[in-house]
């Protein structure tokens, strides 16, 4: 089975009804292929708002986190069913922003992808090593460690994108090259493999993200493991509609 190329728009906590009015708009009006699957995620305030104007079949609405329980007494947080009362229809779970800034854990993100799957939500997963990590030579080490937290608690992947995301890549402009994101892109899919069977290795997902452009986006056409991008700053862009469009 081929696997539908996937492009997800991180909008973190940017934006205000204004200007995330304008980027759904931009992508009302472009021609988008219909062989690309994408998800924005405005911050949790906004989902509603997004989901009002967007009126692109292809596109589908993300939330940026989700908490592990349901509604009730949990100051702060947002419920699956909240994200799905408004139309939502993904969540991004793992990023390294939540991770390293927030604290979150392995096993906390993989106890809230289990919710998120488990109550109707597809998860954008994301993992990815520190620059110390790689530069240990560990990247592969981490990035099935995050897996495989994710293992333990959740055996159908169906509705799991990985992105892979290297922490140094993200917001600096230095994306990794296409051979070395390709690499480790392999990897994880090999691993996959091991822990969850080749059926769902091959369908699995696995988009790279950091500091990709509407310049660099084509250059990762080929990479046979790349099946998408998760895209930060550009995705607040007109280029934007350049990356999803980086493999016709
Ligand atoms: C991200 O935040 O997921 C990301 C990839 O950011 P950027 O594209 O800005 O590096």
């Amino acid at each position: 089975m081929a696997r539908t190329f996937f492009v997800g728009g991180n909008f973190k906590m940017n934006g205000l009804k204004e200007s995330i009015k304008a980027i759904v708009e931009q992508l009302n009006a472009a021609e988008l292929p219909s062989n690309v699957e994408v998800v924005i995620a405005p911050p949790a305030l906004y989902l509603d708002w997004a989901q009002t104007h967007l009126k692109q079949a292809t596109v589908e609405i993300a939330a940026q986190n989700s908490f592990d329980k349901n509604t009730g007494a949990y100051t702060g947080e947002v419920a699956v069913e909240q994200i799905k009362d408004v139309g939502a229809k993904w969540v991004i779970l793992g990023h390294s922003e939540r991770r390293t800034i927030l604290n979150e854990t392995d096993e906390f993100v993989a106890s809230k992808t289990k919710f998120a799957l488990d109550n109707g939500l597809g998860v954008i997963l994301c993992i990815g090593e520190l620059l110390e990590e790689r530069d240990a030579g560990k990247t592969i080490e981490v990035v099935n460690r995050q897996i495989d937290a994710v293992v333990e608690k959740v055996k159908d992947w169906s509705n799991i994108v990985i992105a892979y995301e290297p922490v140094w890549a993200i917001g600096t402009g230095l994306a990794a090259t296409p051979e070395d994101a390709q690499a480790v892109h392999a990897a994880i899919r090999k691993h996959l493999v091991e822990v969850i069977g080749a059926e769902q290795a091959e369908n699995t997902r696995i988009i790279y993200g950091g500091s990709v452009n509407g310049k660099n986006a084509k250059s990762f056409n080929g990479a046979a493991d790349i099946d998408g991008f998760l895209v930060g700053g550009a995705s607040l862009k007109p280029e934007f509609v350049d990356i999803i469009n980086a493999r016709q």
